[in-house]
């Protein structure tokens, strides 16, 4: 298997994690590696081959929002909509995350990235499958490196499976705190579920309190 440096290399974006060392390595290592950019990420998104999605898809869809943000939100794969928008969360479910933002005082682009663990779209929006996760996963990384968010929070079961490397069901894994290589990650419903399961939204209006009181604590 291949190391993070590896996939990154392949990937042509380059190390990033090398970026965290001291103010004065950090700017060495920005001058020394000038690839290391939000443009050449989404360069690498918009003319990626690493999976079988790249065949089918419109276009890649990187992400929205701050790109300093505190908050970043991590959704599974763009839909239809997305495909053809460029995007994430720009259908029905996005209506109902940008509500649910609204509800702990958050707005799309302020303070929030909204980004998804899959940058193509599946066809016909199966789920996407283990190669295409493992090929994508270095773009996400990628951004949590560049964001620096300090706190994520897992938008359904097959985001906060992959994230936290689990197959837990979300019911469990929901209610308390992880961490995504330290950053505190909590797990809340898809939107889109919760369009279907109107019960559950109460469950979620905890998680975001969870969200909420997490990020005031840090
Ligand atoms: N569902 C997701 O997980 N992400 C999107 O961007 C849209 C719908």
């Amino acid at each position: 298997m291949l190391s993070r440096d590896e996939v990154f290399d392949e990937l042509g974006i380059g190390p990033l994690w090398r970026l965290r060392e001291t103010p004065v390595a950090k700017t060495a290592a920005a001058s020394l590696q000038p690839r290391l950019s939000w443009e050449a990420l989404a360069d690498a998104v918009a003319h990626c081959t690493a999976c079988k999605l790249h065949l089918t898809r419109t276009q890649g869809v990187l992400g929205v929002g701050d790109r300093n943000a505190d908050w970043l939100i991590v959704g599974e794969a763009p839909g239809a909509d997305e495909d053809r928008l460029g995007e994430p969360f720009v259908g029905q479910a996005g209506k109902l995350l940008d509500a649910m933002l609204a509800a702990i005082s958050l707005q799309r682009g302020d303070n929030v990235y909204i980004a998804n663990l899959l940058k193509s779209r599946p066809p016909g929006n199966r789920n996407p499958e283990p190669d295409e996760v493992a090929a994508c996963r270095p773009y996400l990384l990628a951004q949590i490196e560049l964001i620096q968010p300090k706190l994520i929070l897992a938008l359904g079961r097959f985001a906060a499976q992959n994230l936290l490397d689990t197959d837990e069901a979300i019911g469990r894994l929901r209610g308390r705190v992880h961490r995504f290589q330290g950053v505190p990650l909590v797990v809340t419903y898809h939107p889109a579920y919760l369009l279907r399961n109107l019960a559950d939204k109460a469950r979620a209006w905890e998680d975001l309190c969870l969200a909420r009181r997490t990020m005031q604590g840090l």
